[in-house]
């Protein structure tokens, strides 16, 4: 695991997306820290195994998942970071949300996880969403949680 650095500088901050409203709240944090300290953001989508009965879903299937999430990035990048282009770069992995991202944040030597508290599925009652809660417990780096 990644040692704990002094480092306060934000050179890549790395922003999960489900796509949902608080994501892109999540995003638009980034985007004003990214502004203010030159940093480089990574855009990231994790495509989960998904059961279905008792078939786990298609190659076909997932690799529409990831077609859809790369079309969904081209959207972000037109709405939200066209003055940032150069400087963001977009991922698509598998697995466990909260697992890929931490993972993620270790391959990829992020400074910051930059993430909403909830997500698509917006059940306020829990303070924080189960992907939420996983990464702020085990992120190898600092985590801004984003209300
Ligand atoms: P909720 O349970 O309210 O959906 P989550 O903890 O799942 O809350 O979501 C919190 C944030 O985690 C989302 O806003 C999003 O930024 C990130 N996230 C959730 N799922 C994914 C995913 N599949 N890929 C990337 N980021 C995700």
């Amino acid at each position: 695991m990644k040692q704990p650095t002094m480092s306060t500088s934000w050179q890549r901050i790395l922003v999960p997306l489900d796509f949902s409203d608080d994501s892109i709240t999540a995003l638009q944090r980034a985007r004003d820290l990214a502004e203010t300290h030159d940093s480089n953001l990574v855009l990231l989508h994790v495509v989960e195994p998904a059961f279905q009965g008792l078939r786990i879903q298609t190659e076909a299937s997932h690799s529409e998942a990831e077609r859809m999430a790369q079309q969904k990035f081209q959207g972000v990048m037109n709405d939200y970071l066209s003055a940032l282009q150069d400087r963001v770069s977009v991922e698509v992995r598998d697995g466990r949300p909260g697992d890929a991202i931490c993972r993620a944040a270790e391959d990829l030597n992020a400074d910051l996880i930059c993430i909403a508290t909830h997500g698509i599925s917006a059940i306020r009652h829990f303070m924080l969403g189960s992907v939420a809660e996983k990464v702020v417990r085990h992120a190898p780096c600092s985590v801004l949680l984003v209300r």
